[in-house]
């Protein structure tokens, strides 16, 4: 039987390994010397400007970019061990992570060469943080709806509007926004938005705080009003931003960070659990790791195949699916497996604060970054059924 999934069998070359080992080397230093905490980034304490310097100066964030714009021209395999090993070891990450992941792609595509030798080379040093500008309050799934407006003036564009749930906002140098630069046309209802580079020391932007279940400050309300951007704001072409997102989507989707949000749980599990686990918590144990080494492998084989020039749009979100709902599993599936544990206190201590973390953000697991039905509705029209 044909389907329209394909996941190419791809395997991490030994370059990939033996940065994996520079990594782990520099974690422990690190953790050692005290510039982080694992566990409190586990609480979600994970924006550590320190930190994404120290990486930067590694040379381990734009990993894949052009050399001119202080990139390493290294391969998507190996920036997934990067990624991969930051995560599971609670590495604080979040300062750099958006501009790595996603902004600095779309700068080197769609900025003009003055705006990327200013700032591309300040995202691989660590310096310079983004955020993402999408939803509005109408507009978070059906992102074609966004409202927040950008006016052509003499020397440049005014905004006015409202971006909502952006995260780090309050904490960022720039965000990339989309906003509405002329109407839906009749035939195109995607038509009519246009993406922006903002700096978001601009005058006419506020940024207000949204605070979410945990009591953590992660995102913001975003209000524009006259915020004027110049002429070389714009990113790519006007008014047809539906363009440009397909593969940007996919590396958004795809990678390590799709299904280890919650992954502390499972060596405190194992913790907990102790030496010698009763059956069902052995087999609970083997299920899991055999579901998360899937996933793995799937999501190795999604980057493996952005990096020889596919665009596996399908299998990213395929991957996004299952990987989120299995982290948002991961909190309930760890407590029925520890309830009757005779477990050393200290061990338990740990397990139990995590854990009531990990409740507390499993939900938006599978909202960030398009919702699980949003997911399934791309999966379904590549698969022909609608
Ligand atoms: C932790 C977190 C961080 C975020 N960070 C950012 C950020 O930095 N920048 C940013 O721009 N946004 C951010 N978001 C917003 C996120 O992208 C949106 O919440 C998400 O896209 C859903 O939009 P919405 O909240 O407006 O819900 P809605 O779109 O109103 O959806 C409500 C419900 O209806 C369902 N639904 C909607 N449309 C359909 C459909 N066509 N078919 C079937 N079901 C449908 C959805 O699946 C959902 O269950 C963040 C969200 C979270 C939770």
């Amino acid at each position: 039987m044909s389907s329209s999934i394909e996941f190419d069998p791809i395997r991490l070359p030994p370059e990939a390994e033996e940065l994996r080992k520079e990594v782990r080397a520099f974690l422990k230093e690190e953790i050692a010397a005290g510039t982080f905490d694992p566990h409190s980034a586990h609480l979600g304490k994970s924006f550590n400007p320190e930190f994404s310097r120290k990486v930067g100066e590694r040379g381990w964030i734009g990993l894949t970019w052009p050399k001119e714009y202080g990139g390493q021209e290294r391969s998507f395999l190996e920036r997934y061990v990067v990624t991969e090993e930051f995560r599971v070891s609670g590495a604080p990450a979040r300062a750099h992570f958006t501009a790595d992941r996603q902004s600095g792609p779309m700068l080197l595509k769609y900025a003009p060469d003055e705006v990327k030798q200013d700032i591309v080379p300040r995202i691989t040093r660590g310096e310079c943080y983004f955020c993402i500008g999408m939803s509005e309050p109408d507009s978070g799934s059906d992102l074609f709806a966004a409202k927040t407006k950008a006016e052509k003036t003499a020397d440049g564009w005014r905004i006015n509007g409202r971006k909502v749930w952006t995260s780090n906002a309050h904490r960022s140098h720039y965000m990339i926004g989309l906003f509405r630069t002329s109407s839906a046309t009749d035939d195109n209802r995607r038509h009519g938005l246009t993406q922006f580079l903002v700096d978001m020391s601009t005058p006419g932007i506020t940024v207000r705080p949204l605070l979410h279940l945990t009591g953590n400050h992660e995102f913001n309300e975003v209000i524009f009003e006259d915020a004027l951007l110049p002429e070389n704001a714009v990113l790519g072409e006007v008014d047809s931003a539906w363009k440009q997102a397909t593969s940007e989507l996919a590396y958004e989707r795809s990678g390590p960070e799709r299904f280890l949000e919650t992954i502390y749980i499972l060596p405190e599990l194992v913790n907990v659990l102790g030496k010698e686990p009763d059956v069902r918590g052995a087999e609970g144990i083997g299920r899991l790791v055999a579901q998360l080494h899937t996933l793995r492998r799937m999501s190795i084989s999604v980057n493996g195949m952005l990096a020889a020039g596919k665009e596996p749009v399908l299998e990213g979100s395929v991957v996004k699916d299952l990987g989120t709902n299995w982290e948002q599993a991961l909190p309930a599936k760890a407590r029925e497996l520890s309830a009757f544990a005779q477990s050393d206190p200290g061990n338990r201590a740990d397990f139990d604060e995590l854990m009531r973390f990990a409740t507390l953000i499993a939900p938006k697991l599978t909202i960030q970054g398009g919702t699980r039905e949003i997911l399934r509705g791309i999966i379904a029209r590549g698969l022909g059924l609608r």
